[in-house]
């Protein structure tokens, strides 16, 4: 087993272009010594993902972050999904004190009213939160796919992250959208209702919406924002690249 984690993600990084994703899946757990997380937003990646992480009993956690102001469709799926695999999705939710303090600072959608109070959100919502769910992980899978947006162009299969002391995965990079649709569509993965709705990339309600044919996919996120590269920050290593816009 390869101890340095750098020379880790290169070899996986090598290795994951030739293999299917589940076969990603697999060699990663095999590599990894030590926990392994995949934070799930339920999206349409996140469900191929799930479904080969349950149906072939991966020991993956599968974690999802409940900000607490998901669709209602969101929640459904999150339902049926445990239904159907029969197992759990843990869920971190925002620290109370700290929501406490944010809606009475900013107000229940002050997200609206100025980036900062947005990016606050998002970090009593989700960076914190994640921060919980990563801790004593030694890697974290996500459902990125390269294509999704200009910032994500670039991003290797696997690399270390120096400020989480994790790897970072991302099985499904250079998969499309419209395959990923294919591999559901063929395996019966349940999917969020809101897909059929114009609603490609689903965040928070109050901060998705549907997007016009011709739009960019994540063009429906935080739409009010003029920034292209506006992002939540989960996947950026701190609050500064946040707030410099480079996170996606
Ligand atoms: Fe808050 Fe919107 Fe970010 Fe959700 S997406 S955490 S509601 S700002």
């Amino acid at each position: 087993m390869i101890q340095d984690p750098n020379l880790l993600a290169e070899t996986l990084n090598a290795e994951f272009a030739a293999l299917s994703p589940l076969d990603r899946l697999k060699s990663l757990r095999e590599k990894v010594k030590g926990r392994i997380v995949f934070t799930t937003s339920l999206g349409l990646e996140d469900q191929m993902l799930t479904h080969l992480i349950f149906s072939n009993a991966i020991k993956i956690e599968v974690v999802t972050l409940d900000t607490g102001r998901l669709f209602p469709e969101t929640y459904d799926l999150w339902r049926e999904t445990e239904e159907k695999y029969g197992k759990r999705i843990h869920a971190k939710y925002p620290k109370s004190e700290a929501l406490e303090n944010l809606i009475e600072e900013q107000g229940i959608d002050g997200f609206y009213y100025a980036k900062e109070f947005r990016l606050n959100c998002c970090g009593v919502r989700k960076v914190e939160p994640l921060g919980r769910a990563l801790e004593g992980a030694a890697a974290w899978v996500t459902g990125l796919r390269g294509d999704q947006s200009q910032n994500r162009l670039g991003m290797a299969f696997a690399s270390y992250e120096t400020q989480k002391k994790l790897i970072k995965a991302n099985p499904l990079l250079d998969l499309s959208r419209e395959k990923i649709a294919h591999f559901n569509d063929d395996h019966h993965v349940p999917i969020n209702a809101l897909h059929a709705k114009g609603f490609l990339s689903i965040g928070c309600a109050p901060c998705t919406r549907a997007i016009q044919p011709g739009e960019p996919e994540r063009a429906g996120r935080w739409w009010w924002e003029d920034d292209t590269k506006r992002e939540c920050g989960l996947h950026v290593p701190d609050r500064t690249a946040v707030a410099e816009g480079a996170g996606i």
